[in-house]
């Protein structure tokens, strides 16, 4: 059968995998066409991810901050929400964004085609879109078709009331009981939204710990702030049951922590993401998936079939947009004959909570189970002048140093903007920084950025007076 489209580089999902690598690529002469199953270039993290919840966090925010402001004399009431509003404001950053990516594909000539691909052979992709079948020729290729939300059996999908994070996104209404399943960082964030419109929010996480992958410290501010705010944080504790009943969703709980509200308006499953590569035909192009639907691939971001590359959350942990974002990079600029690969020492984590949880490289626990002579510089924001004006006194910045090196092996930042702050430890981590470089950097004052330099100095012993 002969070829619709031939390219030199076909690109599979257009999420920050898929279209970083197309547009690098583009911009290294290579012919290329991207292929989307959705109308809307972007992925998850642009259309249902990262970017509308960032943009709902921040509503959240606001409404938190009025709130605590009352406490200091500048009172605003009670918070007066517009959905629809709201849900616009949402969408049109959204828009924004993706629109954007239209515009750029079209600057670099990327050809976009719009429907499922599955590969039909080591040189071919046939797509289904509302035209008709496609089949592209190319000569390599990028898988980026990345992950969807992990749905538990023991729920009934069908009924509206329960959802996922795209679900929780669309922000049709505002339940009266929320029940989060899962308490990891899509968990909360969703969580912290819902809380500041109104819902009664119940948290159950079946890990003895929120967050389980960060240290348990960061986790302890927030988890207070939260006791605050939410009905119940309920950890060691699963759902095993769910049934649609009239009054709402029937919840049956086992574990350590069975909350008293068994019935709810919404139950939202948060309980971690699963790779599409079972979903693509990979089969076809002689490309191997793993049980669990990961890509394997070298340092090179190849696969099993050299001419075919893989990127993003479909070739594993972590499942994070810049992650996705450098293997896209290195995959493209090895097809156009760049001698480029992936060599990240560290990639950071950050949970848009409030207050945020930061963290990068090694942490206190894998530290422990790997048996590493580590320091550990802490700073508490009790100290910092900034922290103790904005009433945020509850974070810390933590620094984690080789023993023997004094080089910075790994950081964690809990209270607001540590999102912002752990990318100059992600930085001093990549330059291998010993903790003098870290304690000499002159940090501006009064910010929370300081808190960074001041661990440093912890650990170096010339802040001695903190406890
Ligand atoms: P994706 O973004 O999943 O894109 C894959 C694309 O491929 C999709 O558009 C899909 O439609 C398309 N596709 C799949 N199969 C096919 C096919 N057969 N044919 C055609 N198209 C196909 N990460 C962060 O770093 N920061 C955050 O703050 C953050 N927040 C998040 C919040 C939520 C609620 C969620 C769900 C995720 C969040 N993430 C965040 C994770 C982030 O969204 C992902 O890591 C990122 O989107 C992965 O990019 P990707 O390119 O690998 O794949």
């Amino acid at each position: 059968r002969q070829p619709d489209l031939e390219c030199a580089l076909l690109v599979l999902g257009s999420g920050p995998g898929g279209y970083s690598a197309a547009f690098r690529a583009a911009d290294l002469g290579l012919d290329t066409i991207l292929v989307e199953r959705y109308d809307s270039l972007g992925g998850v993290c642009l259309n249902v991810g990262c970017i509308p919840s960032k943009a709902l966090l921040h509503a959240a925010e606001v409404i938190d901050e009025a709130a605590a402001m009352a406490a200091h004399g500048v009172s605003f009431g009670a918070p007066q929400i517009d959905l629809d509003k709201l849900r616009g404001f949402k969408s049109a950053v959204v828009k924004k964004l993706t629109g954007g990516l239209a515009g750029m594909a079209k600057a670099r000539k990327v050809r976009t085609v719009t429907g499922v691909g599955q590969f039909v052979s080591p040189h071919e992709l046939e797509v289904e879109g509302k035209d008709g079948r496609k089949l592209i020729r190319f000569e390599q290729a990028i898988i980026a078709a990345g992950s969807q939300s992990v749905k538990l059996p023991a729920f009934p999908w069908d009924d509206p009331r329960i959802i996922d994070s795209t679900g929780a996104l669309e922000l049709k209404d505002v339940p009266g009981k929320l029940l989060v399943v899962g308490g990891g960082i899509i968990g909360l964030e969703m969580a912290t939204v819902y809380s500041a419109l109104g819902s009664e929010v119940t948290v159950v996480e079946f890990a003895p710990q929120l967050i389980p992958a960060a240290d348990a410290d960061l986790i302890k501010p927030l988890q207070q702030r939260l006791k605050k705010q939410l009905k119940g944080i309920h950890l060691k504790t699963r759902v095993v049951e769910a049934k649609a009943g009239k009054d709402g969703i029937e919840v049956v709980f086992e574990g350590d922590s069975l909350p008293a509200e068994t019935v709810y308006d919404r139950v939202l499953v948060a309980v971690g993401r699963s790779p599409n590569g079972k979903l693509i035909g990979a089969e076809q192009a002689g490309v191997a998936v793993s049980d669990r639907g990961f890509i394997e691939v070298d340092t090179q971001q190849r696969t099993n079939v050299p001419h075919i590359f893989a990127i993003g959350d479909i070739v594993g942990q972590p499942m994070l947009a810049h992650k996705a974002t450098h293997e896209a990079h290195v995959a493209a600029q090895v097809a156009a004959g760049q001698k480029s690969h992936f060599d990240a020492r560290v990639i950071p984590s950050v949970a848009f909570t409030n207050p945020e949880i930061a963290w990068v490289g090694v942490t206190e626990r894998e530290a422990a189970e790997k048996g590493l002579k580590i320091g550990v510089g802490k700073f508490p924001w009790a100290a910092s002048g900034r922290a103790i004006g904005i009433d945020r006194t509850e974070g810390f910045t933590k620094l984690l140093f080789d023993e023997t090196t004094h080089r910075v092996v790994g950081a964690g930042i809990v209270g607001p903007h540590a999102g912002d702050l752990i990318s100059e430890l992600a930085l001093a981590i990549e330059m291998g920084a010993e903790a003098a470089d870290i304690a000499l950097t002159v940090h501006p004052h009064p910010t929370l950025g300081e808190s960074v330099g001041m661990a440093a100095e912890v650990y170096e012993g010339t802040i001695t007076d903190l406890y």
